[in-house]
């Protein structure tokens, strides 16, 4: 459909705020949302993998056994997973202060393991609590144990992989625990780029690390309580890079992941494991996020103003499909992008074009309508209205040329007939011409000052062989110097159509009465009879294209329905209204109340 250049401004600019609006939600709402669909996102796309990790747990049942002394747990762990030659032992414990009475064991137990993995912690991101130099010089690296907890919903996604003070710089425990495990170096690519780990790229501009949280198959995790009831099982940690750590429920080292509540040992152990099988997932910069969704809108905009019909339905479900399921896609490719972004703007954008085409096809549907109506009553129009002069004129021509000893009289009587109708003929195409045009708006009335008794004047002259024919008296009371101001030949058209109704629909042997008044500013040009009449009802239908009262159809009266509804258009455009007063079987009376001329 053929659309103005309005229209397609207007479509445009509701699509740009169909775009903006889904801008605005994604700033408002867009973290959460986000955070909930990759939450989803990831439990149901989560890495496949055999762990290379173990977890050394220290739970309730061995804080109980060790009487809730850490550092002998520890102790007597270690010295039951040495046989197993694990790869690497990791221990998220701060051990920054001292415990005289089992610091010495528990120095021993480090000193016999080997590549070992301490902990530090940086304390209001300045001070450093580092492990007791004793310690220290058994391990081969330190690792901090930041997480980085999402702002907004506290949920730990991902950690950093760097902490850095003025003079310190710590990897994170996961990645040291990587590089010793694999006897490799850590290579950062400064300033702040990817970090190199043996053969890994570690995609790490801004050091923060998305955790590739799986559930299945689990890090395996046998707590050291356990491991004394079950030597055996110490098999778990051949070959392992073991995190050792505290797992148990009233732990204040737990947080909150998209798979629930997790101790911290366990999410290092999930975070080594991602750098391990090289699961990174990298967030997709935020313009991408926007250019997808502008090419969603401008998709939404294009189907529905070019594509006809059920093709634009289809290629908008593409589009929903595409704003809806795309992220998920994405993310299955390892690239995590704004859920709500791409998301509202396909819904919000489809909606908006789908509605807006609704109402302008609507639209363009109810006018053809309209219009095809309305050319369907001009045609009635012209056929009811042309009849008559053209029976005349037919009727005339072939007496005089049938007679041909016609006394001149006759002849001239027949000729001047015909060029009297065919005059009326000529003006009533005119007329309806002008109808045609003051109906589709394109005609502006005339603005012509004419006397209203000599308008009824010529009215009654016309209509009075039609009423001797019934022998109905026509009164009329012409006003003096009463003018008005508009277009007499439409005005004309309306009064006559008034005054030949009273006579077709009055019996014989009546009276017809017309006169004018001016009466508060007004004009009041009325039609009285005695006729046929007419109920409330039906009073309120007659105006009407093509309705007929049925004692008007019953009466044998020739008629369209089309006049009134020609005459009430005629007097709204002059800016009057019509007043109608009837009872059945006593007449009726018709007034035409029109603004007088001011001054006059
Ligand atoms: P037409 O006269 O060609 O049927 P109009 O639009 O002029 O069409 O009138 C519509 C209908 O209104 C008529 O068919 C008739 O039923 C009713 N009507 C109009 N004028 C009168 C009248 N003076 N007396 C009774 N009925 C009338």
């Amino acid at each position: 459909m053929r659309r103005t250049r309005r229209q397609n401004v207007t479509y445009a600019a509701l699509l740009a705020g169909a775009f903006l609006l889904a801008l605005a939600l994604s700033l408002w709402f867009g973290q959460t949302i986000d955070n909930n669909a990759y939450d989803r996102m990831l439990r149901a796309h989560p890495p496949h993998w055999t762990p290379e990790s173990a977890i050394l747990a220290i739970d309730e049942r061995t804080y109980t056994a060790f009487h809730t002394n850490l550092r002998s747990a520890i102790t007597d762990g270690l010295a039951r997973i040495a046989a197993a030659k694990p790869k690497a032992v990791i221990v998220d414990v701060i051990l920054a202060a001292q415990v005289p009475e089992v610091d010495d064991a528990l120095e021993r137990a480090f000193s016999k393991t080997p590549n070992l993995v301490l902990a530090s912690l940086l304390l209001d991101g300045r001070n450093w609590e580092w492990p007791l130099e004793r310690f220290r010089r058994h391990a081969v690296a330190v690792g901090h144990v930041h997480a980085e907890p999402d702002d907004q919903d506290q949920v730990t996604r991902s950690i950093s992989l760097e902490k850095t003070t003025d003079r310190v710089r710590s990897w994170a425990l996961s990645l040291e625990g990587l590089r010793v495990s694999r006897g490799v170096q850590i290579v950062p690519q400064e300033p702040a780029g990817d970090i190199q780990v043996g053969g890994t790229t570690i995609p790490a501009r801004s050091r923060i690390l998305r955790i590739s949280f799986a559930a299945q198959p689990p890090i395996p995790r046998v707590s050291i309580q356990a491991l004394k009831d079950h030597p055996e099982s110490s098999s778990v940690f051949t070959g392992k890079t073991v995190f050792v750590g505290d797992t148990s429920l009233n732990s204040v080292d737990r947080k909150m992941t998209p798979l629930g509540d997790l101790p911290g040992v366990e999410i290092h152990a999930q975070a080594f494991e991602t750098l391990a099988h090289a699961s990174f997932l990298v967030d997709a910069p935020r313009w991408m996020d926007v250019v997808f969704a502008a090419l969603l809108v401008i998709a939404a905009g294009f189907a529905f103003a070019y594509v006809p019909g059920w093709q634009a339905n289809v290629i908008a479900a593409v589009i929903l499909l595409t704003g809806s399921i795309m992220p998920y896609v994405f993310f299955t490719h390892n690239l995590v992008f704004s859920f709500i972004t791409p998301f509202s703007a396909a819904w919000l954008s489809v909606v908006i074009a789908a509605a807006y085409e609704h109402l302008v096809v609507r639209r363009a549907l109810r006018r053809a309508e309209a219009e095809r109506v309305r050319y369907q009553q001009s045609l009635h129009f012209v056929t009811h209205e042309m009849r008559t002069p053209l029976t005349a004129i037919q009727g005339s021509s072939e007496l005089i040329t049938r007679y041909a000893n016609m006394p001149e009289e006759k002849r001239k009587q027949m000729a001047l007939l015909i060029n009297s109708e065919s005059k009326r003929l000529a003006r009533m195409i005119e007329m309806f011409l002008n109808v045609e045009r003051l109906s589709a708006g394109q005609m502006e009335l005339k603005k012509e000052s004419f006397e209203v008794g000599d308008l009824m004047t010529t009215c009654v002259d016309r209509v009075r062989p039609l009423a001797e024919r019934k022998n109905i008296r026509i009164h009329m009371d012409p006003p003096q110097h009463e003018c008005l101001a508009g277009d007499r030949e439409l005005m004309e058209y309306a009064f006559y159509n008034l005054l030949t109704n009273a006579v077709k629909y009055s019996p014989q042997q009546t009276e017809v009465t017309a006169g004018a008044t001016r009466q508060n500013g007004h004009i009041r040009i009325s039609v009285q009879d005695q006729g046929i009449g007419m109920d409330q009802k039906e009073v309120r239908k007659i105006f009407q294209k093509f309705y007929r009262t049925k004692k008007a159809e019953e009466s044998g009266e020739v008629g369209t329905g089309i006049g009134l509804s020609i005459v009430e258009q005629i007097v709204t455009q002059h800016g009057g209204t019509i007043e109608v007063k009837s009872r059945p079987g006593e007449g009726s009376c018709f007034t035409l109340v029109l603004p007088a001329p001011s001054g006059g």
